[in-house]
């Protein structure tokens, strides 16, 4: 199990990301998370920089496509508002569905395909159960759902432990 816990690249935020690196590795599309990744959670405010770095992405050739659990509603809003599509409510993550109806609307092969999320029990978990080269990122806020908050905790442990881990071997 811990081994689909573990990301291949783990950064403070998107804005950190070598797409450059992505594009050498024949990533051709992004499934990425809402909530703390692209925006805080549980709000619409769509940062300009945000845009930016999305828009730039797609110049660069990269597609996009939203996977989020949160509700339909909202993931349907913020996907228009990011002018990127989203998958709708068929399954929550770590759930494979969601990834390959995602690789689907983006047209990508699993080893094409990037996932950028902040959580490892889903957004990291569901990606390396496919075979998928995730992504992890640091919360953009820590304003959460306290089930949320908890498994951050647990999170926090694995994460160090993983670490540690990767280190030993260099
Ligand atoms: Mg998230």
């Amino acid at each position: 199990m811990i081994k689909f816990l573990v990301p291949d690249i783990y950064l403070n935020s998107v804005y950190d990301l070598d797409l450059e690196l992505l594009k050498k590795k024949n990533i051709k599309g992004i499934l990425i998370d809402l909530d703390n990744t692209l925006l805080p959670w549980n709000s619409s405010r769509i940062d300009e920089k945000m845009t930016e770095w999305l828009l730039n992405a797609k110049k660069m050739g990269f597609k996009f496509c939203i996977i989020s659990n949160n509700r339909a509603s909202r993931i349907k809003e913020c996907a228009e508002k990011l002018g990127i599509p989203a998958v709708e409510g068929i399954a929550f993550k770590p759930a494979k569905r969601v990834y390959i109806k995602g690789m689907k609307i983006l047209g990508t092969e699993k080893e094409q395909t990037a996932v950028i999320g902040d959580q490892l029990f889903t957004d990291i978990l569901g990606a390396k159960r496919l075979g998928l080269f995730a992504i992890l990122v640091r919360p953009l806020v820590e304003k959460e759902f306290f089930f949320t908050r908890f498994m951050r905790r647990i999170e926090a442990k694995i994460l160090k432990r993983v670490l540690k881990k990767e280190s030993d071997k260099n």
